[in-house]
């Protein structure tokens, strides 16, 4: 499988290529040259597989040759052998028609890990092969960053450093992070938001001679490994309502558009899919560009959701250039638009095609918290505010009798005080998380400046060198 440049002045690469590389050199986002199309007897012969068996075949059209399929099937195995339920991302039945598909049974407890983990193993396979080292950069508003790292602590050929926005993740997000003790980790907190967070890892690989001094990769969603993780579960959740011979509907609680854009793939691929339901928080860019083509940016603002406090989202450069039918030069003149107005307005056909692709809906705090009231009241299920928004936005945009499946994109327990105040309950930590509100914390706080950020990751690979 070869990918391309969304904005088409990037060579063209391999899936191991495109791994490394992260971004694309000409600022775009790589993307498959064409669509793996599985037929309805493809789909059924991936009924009943174990997980991992399941994720490695969903997987391969989108390796091709970079990776021995056999090697793919044990990195998924070992991928998916580091999570704490045995059906991996099971199916929770909620309402008669509304399921939430929990994705968060790995080791950071949000469904990051659902592709974080087995992007380490891909790295580690592809960089032994190549005989090469990394230092990954990655902004996180929240959940990536203690999945990253998780993933990537402690491995040979990696160092690790990660941006978050100060004082705007919960404590046992933060904590999830800056415990993890190892020599080739950096967490470093900026004083501003998430958004220039992504600013600055942005900044970071568009400084070629950085870039390369550091040989700079990177595991945010603009990384496509990412998204390639993210379609099984997908497939997974419909083969077990009866696809490919029933339609479902996806409803995805979304910040930067990685895991909805997954679904979105899966469709593509040909799994029968009705409705792709996008849910957003306050910071609902999204909503508005899909209720009234109006994709203008504001301050965000936070929420109880902080994992979707987003307002550009980086995937969405994806979607917009199958949008204009794969025309780069299109794809590089809106986005270039939008970078410098901060508004974009695409044309009438366009957006028209964007709403029968996707349905938007919103809640504020407040019925964010009512929703997690409801759920728990209705069905003693405890949902966290992101999986919420997606239970609600499944609910308001369902169409019967098509089941939805609301993406769970986070254990309660990585969000008590906001579970407790909507439900009186106290999720309690798993066990394995044990020992995570006592252990000692590392990292340092710096201004939304690259140089200082530069000097700090020259810092972190200068330590294992
Ligand atoms: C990252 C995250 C999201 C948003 O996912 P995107 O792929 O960025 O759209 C939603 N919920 C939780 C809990 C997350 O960690």
């Amino acid at each position: 499988m070869r990918y391309v440049s969304t904005r088409g002045r990037a060579e063209v690469r391999d899936f191991a290529g495109v791994l490394l590389a992260g971004l694309a050199e000409d600022g775009g986002l790589f993307v498959p040259e064409e669509w793996p199309q599985f037929a309805p007897p493809d789909w059924r012969a991936l009924r009943g597989l174990e997980y991992g068996e399941l994720a490695a075949r969903v997987i391969h059209p989108f390796i091709g040759a970079a990776i021995p399929a056999e090697t793919l099937r044990c990195l998924c195995r070992e991928a998916y052998a580091q999570f704490y339920h045995p059906a991996i991302a099971p199916l929770r039945q909620i309402e008669t028609s509304l399921f939430a598909l929990e994705l968060f049974h790995g080791p950071t407890l949000a469904f990051k890990d659902m592709a974080m983990q087995l992007l380490g193993r891909l790295f580690d396979y592809v960089l032994r092969e190549h005989d090469w080292r990394i230092t990954v950069v990655g902004a996180t508003s929240g959940d990536t960053g203690s999945a990253a790292l998780e993933a990537f602590a402690g491995r040979d050929r990696i160092d690790i450093a990660i941006l978050h926005p100060y004082g705007r993740v919960s404590e046992v997000q933060r904590r999830q992070m800056t415990t993890v003790a190892a020599p080739n980790v950096a967490n470093i907190a900026i004083e501003g938001t998430f958004d220039d967070c992504q600013d600055l890892v942005k900044a970071m690989f568009a400084d070629a001679p950085f870039r390369q001094e550091m040989r700079l990769a990177a595991v945010n969603s603009i990384n496509w490994a990412r998204v390639v993780a993210q379609i099984p579960y997908y497939a997974y959740a419909a083969l077990a309502l009866g696809a490919p011979d029933r339609e479902v509907s996806f409803s995805v609680p979304t910040g930067n558009f990685g895991n909805v854009l997954a679904a979105w793939v899966a469709r593509r691929m040909g799994l029968p899919v009705a409705r792709l339901i996008v849910g957003s928080n306050r910071n609902d860019i999204l909503f508005r560009f899909l209720q009234s083509n109006d994709m203008s940016v504001r301050d965000v603002e936070p929420s109880l959701s902080p994992s979707m406090d987003i307002q550009v989202s980086s995937n969405f450069e994806r979607l917009l250039f199958e949008l204009l039918c794969r025309n780069a030069e299109a794809t590089d003149a809106a986005i270039a638009g939008f970078r410098k107005a901060g508004r974009m307005v695409v044309p009438e056909p366009v957006w028209d095609r964007a709403r029968t692709l996707f349905h938007g809906f919103r809640l504020n705090d407040t019925e964010t918290a009512e929703e997690m009231r409801r759920v728990y009241q209705a069905s003693g299920y405890l949902a966290d505010p992101h999986t919420a928004i997606g239970i609600a936005a499944g609910r308001a945009l369902s169409v019967k009798p098509v089941p939805t499946i609301a993406a769970a994109t986070a254990h309660p327990t990585k969000f008590p005080d906001a579970v407790r105040r909507a439900t009186g309950v106290t999720p309690k930590l798993p066990p394995h998380l044990g020992g995570l509100l006592e252990a000692e914390e590392c990292y340092v706080v710096l201004r939304n400046d690259l140089a200082a950020v530069q000097e700090e990751v020259r810092r972190l690979a200068r330590r294992i060198q």
